[in-house]
């Protein structure tokens, strides 16, 4: 497969050998896709026409808050803020009442609610790295055997992985990765059920005074972790 932008960074990520790199792959992703937005692009007018249309999902427009650039997020919520206006109340918008009909009603409120410029920014390159991740894996044996070296893959990107890899495989191919996927995300699905379980014990009368390894105590953060990853 030749060289293509997502090989370099999923690499990079692979080569770290330190939690999902998927996930590692997303939070770079999501700072640099912020660092986008409220930086040159908010001015580029194909940009801006995305943003007023999508606006921002509740988390990243928490993240934007927090990066000090209150400048450039309020010319972004300016514009967004005319455009929720035009399309919803104002007259002819969706959920005005001249308008009012439940159907429409319905299609605008999930419509003004569920999209978000970064996160589809997000998503989209992230297809692209599953579909380049499997691909390198049934073509490079270097490739293969590092990612059969990852500490694991958090149960989404795993979905995310195998559903792509659905796609992508021939049965006998799909078989050999589904297989990998399951051997390496078991083994740390059993691992991390241990020391989670080390750490409930410990409450035990019974080992009142005993040590708790680190591993224990660390156990319900790494489980998150791998349940349910926060970026
Ligand atoms: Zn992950
Ligand atoms: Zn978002």
């Amino acid at each position: 497969m030749k060289e293509s932008i997502y090989t370099i960074p999923i690499n990079e990520v692979f080569g770290r050998l330190d939690g999902c790199p998927m996930c590692s792959l997303e939070r770079g992703l999501e700072s640099a896709s912020l660092e986008y937005v409220m930086g040159a692009a908010m001015m580029e007018p194909d940009v801006r026409v995305k943003t007023n249309e999508q606006g921002f999902c509740a988390a990243h427009l928490g993240k934007m808050l927090a990066m000090n650039n209150r400048l450039s997020l309020s010319l972004l919520l300016e514009s967004r803020l005319m455009e929720v206006e035009k399309a919803l109340f104002a007259r002819g918008g969706k959920m005005a009442p001249v308008e009012c009909d439940a159907k429409k009603l319905k299609e605008a409120t999930a419509r003004a609610t569920s999209s978000c410029f970064v996160c589809a920014r997000i998503e989209g390159f992230m297809a692209h790295c599953n579909e380049n991740a499997i691909f390198m894996w049934n073509t490079e044996s270097e490739f293969r055997a590092r990612l059969e070296a990852q500490p694991f893959f958090c149960i989404r990107h795993c979905d995310m992985l195998l559903g792509r890899a659905i796609k992508l495989l021939r049965k006998k191919e799909l078989a050999g990765f589904a297989g990998a996927m399951a051997r390496l995300c078991g083994a740390y699905a059993g691992a991390l059920r241990e020391d989670v379980s080390a750490f409930c014990k410990s409450f035990d009368y019974r080992n009142a005074g005993a040590e708790i390894s680190a591993a224990a105590s660390s156990s319900a953060e790494r489980a998150a972790a791998f349940l349910a990853p926060s970026t």
